[in-house]
């Protein structure tokens, strides 16, 4: 099968166990999931139901004890450590709760983080950090530093630098989390306009049902098992509220 036409992404019966013997915790239990290229998924899921054990296995950033994922149709359960990273690299960006910005360091020098060690030059490194910091709103900020930004612009900078690379996926682990749910609809409006504009498959874990009517298909997941996968159009909740009135 070619990389175009495989799933984008494939879970295959992926469980991930951390411990051994009496003490092993089963975080994903034989999880089967397919992603396709421009979806928009949210995920559910009570804590500890392994959210954030799924959201790092489709990131790269763990692997499974059994199963198999595949990016691509490539086979991430069998690379190294450093194809793992460079698929990471190239393909993925996150954003998470805690924005998690270096202090004291300018949002334009934040966003140019991952082209430094992708190694792009500096010319160009200053006019990519610049256009991902418009995209998100954000002209006019660049000099400021996460302290002089709000909640949300920061959330807003953490995404610009999630996008500088021009990622395939995006992986958001509770993004809205930390803001008021004012501040919260705007950046999933952010997230919706990449996914539809730019067509970015994104992956969400969110415990607001507010959150998740933003995105096409909500997967839920109870003991480390997908409990339910459903479908929805994607219909803003202002338009919803509207249909109501
Ligand atoms: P969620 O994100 O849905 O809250 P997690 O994926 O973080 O859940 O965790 C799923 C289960 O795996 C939980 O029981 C958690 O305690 C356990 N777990 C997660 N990470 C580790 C770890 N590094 N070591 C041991 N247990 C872990
Ligand atoms: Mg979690």
């Amino acid at each position: 099968m070619n990389a175009a036409a495989a799933p984008l992404i494939q879970l295959r019966g992926v469980s991930r166990v951390y411990g051994a013997g009496q003490a092993a915790v089963y975080a994903l239990r034989d999880v089967d999931l397919q992603i396709a290229r421009g979806e928009f998924v949210a995920i559910m899921g009570p804590s500890g139901s392994g959210k954030s054990t799924a959201m790092n296995m489709i990131g790269c950033l763990d692997t499974p004890t059994s199963g198999e994922y595949l990016f691509e149709g490539l086979p991430v359960h069998r690379m190294t450590r450093n194809q793992r990273a460079l698929l990471r690299r190239h393909q993925l960006g996150f954003v998470f709760q805690g924005f998690n910005l270096l202090p004291r360091t300018s949002a334009q020098e934040n966003v140019e983080l991952p082209l430094l060690y992708r190694g792009a030059d500096a010319a160009a490194r200053r006019e990519r950090a610049f256009q991902a910091l418009a995209s998100v709103g954000l002209a006019g900020w660049e000099h400021h530093t996460p302290s002089e930004l709000s909640g949300g612009q920061q959330q807003r900078v953490a995404i610009a630098r999630a996008l500088v690379t021009d990622p395939t996926v995006l992986l958001a682990d509770e993004p809205t989390g930390n803001l008021d749910s004012q501040r919260g609809r705007e950046i999933m409006e952010l997230l919706r306009a990449l996914n539809t504009g730019r067509g970015i498959t994104i992956v969400m874990v969110t415990h607001e049902p507010d959150m998740a009517a933003y995105a096409a298909r909500t997967v839920r997941f109870v003991d480390g098992r997908i409990a339910s996968d459903s479908r929805s159009p994607a219909v803003a909740p202002a338009a919803r509220a509207g249909q109501a009135a």
